[in-house]
């Protein structure tokens, strides 16, 4: 079991020291801002949605703690050219792991490493918080999202 907790802190360093999709996306179609109170962490998330629903391009930027920037980072890998239905069961699926652990049918493939945050109560916000940000970029929310 070490071994793969190593390899998946390995996973979070790296996307924390090189955040995968980093930057202002232009052409964005949604975007939408997130705090996460607790911990001091901002985002703002940027999405290309194409019109059959189809999450074309996804990227952000902001600053935050390690759990935060690398959390950031793979879900937009996770949610490139993917439906927003599908986006939205990945988030509940996600959201499950790092809260009951169960009740995830889905394969959530590399999010997976970020598992080991449940044991960490005050950073599951850290984690959660470009997911919650997501949620207000599709349903383009005008006030920021926050983990509170
Ligand atoms: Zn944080």
């Amino acid at each position: 079991m070490s071994d793969l907790r190593d390899l998946y802190q390995e996973v979070i360093f790296d996307h924390n020291r090189n955040p995968r999709n980093f930057g202002k996306l232009e052409g964005a179609n949604h975007q939408a801002e997130g705090f996460n109170p607790l911990c001091g962490d901002r985002l703002t998330l940027y999405l290309k949605v194409d019109e059959a629903g189809i999450i074309q391009e996804v990227s952000f930027d902001g600053q935050g703690c390690a759990i935060s920037v690398a959390s950031a980072s793979l879900m937009t890998e996770a949610l490139r050219g993917k439906p927003v239905a599908e986006a939205e069961a990945l988030f509940q699926a996600f959201h499950d792991l790092l809260t009951d652990g169960h009740g995830h049918e889905l394969d959530l493939g590399k999010l997976k490493v970020l598992e080991g945050v449940k044991a960490y109560p005050s950073r599951i916000k850290c984690a959660t918080l470009a997911w919650h940000t997501l949620e207000s970029a599709l349903h383009d929310e005008e006030q920021p999202a926050s983990t509170e």
